[in-house]
This record gives structure tokens, C-alpha cells and sequence, in this order.
């Protein structure tokens, strides 16, 4: 069967000539998949004939809605969705003033294993598709009745632990005969695959790029965050520092604050220190807790405190609203949900 969520307009295109069809009709098949529809009985302008053939052959694959939380707070809502094969993802819609964003994940689970983090808690299922992911963003379009702004791809999973789908995911995202969204519209976080940070910034410059830092010193930073035994800061930061001066992008510094372990003056010391200068932005995230870790997080005033010391020292600083708290879908709450849980 073939997916066509995973196609690009041109591969569409080849499968029409295939099947003896003129080419326009990958057009008209592709505006009724990006308008979210998923029976091939409502592409209305397609003849009965190649609809029936569409049925036989092809797969639209939404994703299935096997539960829907909204936050009381803030608008947020979190999806848990089932994949065809029984595996099951989290994605996260959220209201912002310039539009709504939805947070997308790229594998069912993790294999990173960060130490404050749920989504690492059961280590990798498996990657996602492309098509796995637009579906995501798809699918909440559909449910909420919003257009889909803004793509942030912070949701479970490591995204450039799945790079090549990720790559066509963001391709598909942004091609003007399908999705249409801005590259600009477009960010990405990573935990430090420092290889990868060197490709994505020749692959897709304009995209943003947001780096889990999380910790200063190579000592403190490989407790938290295992990949920084393989790729430590003297690998990570020249390669930020590259991509910086080849893009001409801003980077973000993702910076969860952990109570006494990497808030202290000292550690935030060290910490500008060491990205003074760059062409950077640092989030403040006060962690979000999560059961298993046994980390603390801090108060917003403390965290006030601290991004003021930061742009005090010439460091752009923000601390990040914390959406979706009571509804266990703020940064680092995502884990898998399988099935057979619920
Ligand atoms: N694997 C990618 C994508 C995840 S993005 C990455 O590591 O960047 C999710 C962001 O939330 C990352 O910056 C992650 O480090 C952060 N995070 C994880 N657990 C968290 C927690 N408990 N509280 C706050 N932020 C957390």
C-alpha cells in the first residue's frame, strides 16, 4: 500500500503517470490531502474510477484520536495518537498571540535518556515517518478547526536521532503545493547530535534551531544528558558557533532550571561564561516536574532573577510560559502512552 501523507506532489505525480492518468490529477488528490480530508469518497472532483483504484492502493492513514486533554488554564490541548501499528504518540496544540503552533514528536519514545526528562523514561519504539508527523499536524487542524500557524518539533523523541524523515517531514511542511508553511515558522530542538547540527544547517538553513543545553560544564552536563559523553560541549559549541555564521541565524539555548543543580551563581556563572559573544538566545524553562526524575524545579521569580543576570551580561534571555502544566503537556512531561495503557 502506499502512503501518500509520506508522497511529494512530484512522487504523486510519477503514480498517476503509472496508473495511465494525466499528471493534474496528483494536483487535485494532493489540495484534498493538505485540506485534511481522509476518505477518498470525498475528493469530489476525482473520477469514481481512480477513486476506487486510490482505495485499493493507497493509504491516507489519519491518525487515530484515542485521547484528547484540554488544559483549564490556557487553551492547550494534548493529543494521544494511534499510529496504524498499534504504537501510540503524544502532540501538543497550543494558542499563541500570532497564531496557533502545534508541538510534533518524531519517534515513539526516546533513546536519549536525559535525566530530567519522561519521554526517555522507556527508552526508543521506533522512529516516525514524514508523513507520520505532518499527519500530526493534519489531524489537530482537523480536530481543533484552526490553521496551524507555527511548528515547533520539541515533542517526544529526538528529532535528529531521525533525520531523514525529519528532513522530508519539514519539506512536505513547507512545499507551497501542500502545507505552505514558512521555514521561518519552523523550529526544531535538538539535544546536541552535533553531525547533524552541521547538515541541518546546509540542508535547511532557514529553519530555527533550538539546542538543549541545560548545563555549562561537561561534568554537570553528561549527569543530566548522556549524548554529552559522545558529543561534549568543545564539540557542541563550535558547531552552534558554525551553523550561527553560516545560516546568520540566532540560535536558542533551551535551559531547564533545576533546583540546586544547575541554577546556582556559580553554574549560571559558568554559564555565561561560556556563550557570551554568541549570536544566541537563551529559554529559561522551569522544569517541569516529573515523578521518576526526583528533580525540583524553581520558582518564576528565581527564574526572573536569572535571565536578568544573563542579559546583564549582553545574553538574550527569556523565561518560557509554561502551557499545558496541568495537563502533563509542557516540555519534558511527553512519554509514551502506549495502548496497552490506557
Ligand atoms: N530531543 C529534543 C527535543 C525535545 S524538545 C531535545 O532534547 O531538544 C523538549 C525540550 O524540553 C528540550 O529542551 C528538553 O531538554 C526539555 N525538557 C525535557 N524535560 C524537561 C522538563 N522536565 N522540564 C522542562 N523542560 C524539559
Amino acid at each position: 500500500m502506499i502512503k501518500l501523507r509520506d508522497l511529494t506532489l512530484e512522487e504523486l505525480k510519477q503514480y498517476m503517470i503509472e496508473l495511465g492518468q494525466p499528471p493534474f490529477r496528483a494536483k487535485q488528490i494532493y489540495d484534498w490531502l493538505y485540506k485534511g480530508v481522509t476518505e477518498f469518497s470525498a475528493m469530489g472532483n476525482i473520477p469514481i474510477d481512480l477513486r476506487e483504484k486510490l482505495a485499493e492502493t493507497c493509504q491516507i492513514d489519519p491518525l487515530q484520536v484515542l485521547r484528547e486533554q484540554k488544559s483549564n488554564v490556557d487553551g492547550t490541548r494534548k493529543f494521544l495518537f494511534g499510529l496504524p501499528d498499534g504504537n501510540a504518540v503524544e502532540s501538543v496544540y497550543m494558542e499563541y498571540k500570532y497564531g496557533a503552533s502545534v508541538c510534533v514528536s518524531s519517534q515513539a519514545g526516546c533513546r536519549m535518556g536525559c535525566a530530567f526528562c519522561a519521554s526517555g523514561i522507556d527508552g526508543l519504539v521506533r522512529n516516525l515517518t514524514a508523513g507520520e508527523m505532518l499527519s500530526q499536524v493534519l489531524d489537530i487542524q482537523r480536530e481543533t478547526g484552526k490553521p496551524i500557524s507555527h511548528v515547533v518539533v520539541m515533542g517526544t523523541g529526538e528529532p535528529f536521532d531521525n533525520y531523514e524523515q525529519l528532513v522530508k517531514f519539514i519539506r512536505l511542511l513547507h512545499a507551497p503545493e501542500g502545507y505552505g508553511m514558512s521555514m521561518r515558522n519552523i523550529t526544531v530542538s535538538t539535544c546536541g547530535l552535533v553531525p547533524c547540527i552541521r547538515r541541518f544547517g546546509k540542508d535547511l538553513p532557514q529553519v530555527n534551531l533550538a539546542i538543549s543545553l541545560h548545563a555549562p560544564t561537561n561534568a554537570l552536563r553528561s549527569e543530566l544528558m548522556p549524548i554529552n559523553r559522545k558529543y561534549g560541549l568543545s564539540m557542541l559549541l563550535p558547531a552552534v558557533r558554525d551553523y550561527a555564521q553560516e545560516t546568520g541565524r540566532r540560535v536558542t539555548f533551551e535551559y531547564a532550571l533545576i533546583h540546586g543543580v544547575n541554577d546556582t551563581v556559580e553554574v549560571i556563572g559558568q554559564l555565561i561564561q561560556l556563550i557570551r559573544g554568541m549570536l544566541c538566545h537563551v529559554n529559561l524553562i522551569p522544569l517541569n516536574e516529573v515523578n521518576e526524575t526526583g528533580f525540583g524545579t524553581v520558582g518564576r521569580a528565581k527564574a526572573r532573577e536569572i535571565a536578568t543576570r544573563l542579559e546583564d551580561a549582553g545574553i538574550p534571555c527569556t523565561v518560557r510560559r509554561q502551557l499545558g502544566a496541568d495537563i502533563d503537556g509542557a516540555c519534558g512531561q511527553l512519554r509514551l502512552a502506549a495502548r496497552k495503557s490506557l
